[in-house]
Order: structure tokens, then C-alpha cells, then sequence
């Protein structure tokens, strides 16, 4: 079974937001316990920041890879019965093709 385009972009959206959540995490504890080493708070620092711009940049329609970000943080934060959309702004290819 293949998946669809919305089901990859919220796999990847989701994989996203748990490692931005994970270093955000890591960071704030650094803070609050100053014996883990500081290449931790700088690497997971750098873990959010990467994974920010992961979820604003590369989260891409696989046809004409206009940026999708709304899809992907959608099947994230979303309940299943929600209003989502339907097909990419620019080549309006549907997101419920396999991709
Ligand atoms: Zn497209």
C-alpha cells in the first residue's frame, strides 16, 4: 500500500514537531541542570532550529514542489474529521494520490 501525499508530509510534519519538542526539551533542561556538557544545549539548540526550518521549508509538493507546510502541521494538530486541504495551491494535483 502506498502512501498518499498527505500521509508523507504529515509522517515527515510529525517527525518534525517530536524532534523540535525533543531538542527544545533537552535545551530547557540544560538550563536548569548546568553539569550536561554544553555541546548538548548547542546540539540540541541547532536541533530545533533545523527542525523549524525543516517544517517551513521542506515540506514540498512531489509535482511541482510548491511548499506545503499547512498540509503537513494539519496532520499533526488536526483531528481526522477537520477541514483540510484538498489539493497543492499551485498544480492542484489531489493530496489523496498516492505520492
Ligand atoms: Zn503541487
Amino acid at each position: 500500500m502506498t502512501a498518499t501525499i498527505r500521509e508523507h508530509l504529515g509522517a515527515r510534519a510529525r517527525f518534525l514537531v517530536v524532534a523540535a519538542a525533543a531538542g527544545w526539551m533537552i535545551f530547557v533542561a540544560c538550563m536548569f541542570f548546568p553539569a550536561i556538557p554544553w555541546p548538548v544545549m548547542v546540539g540540541s539548540f541547532v536541533t530545533v532550529i533545523a527542525a523549524i526550518l525543516g517544517l517551513l521549508l521542506a515540506l514540498r509538493c512531489p509535482r511541482c514542489r510548491h511548499r506545503l507546510p499547512q498540509v503537513g502541521l494539519a496532520e499533526v494538530w488536526t483531528p481526522a474529521q477537520a477541514v483540510k486541504p484538498r489539493e497543492c495551491p499551485r498544480c492542484r494535483i489531489a493530496l489523496d494520490t498516492a505520492g
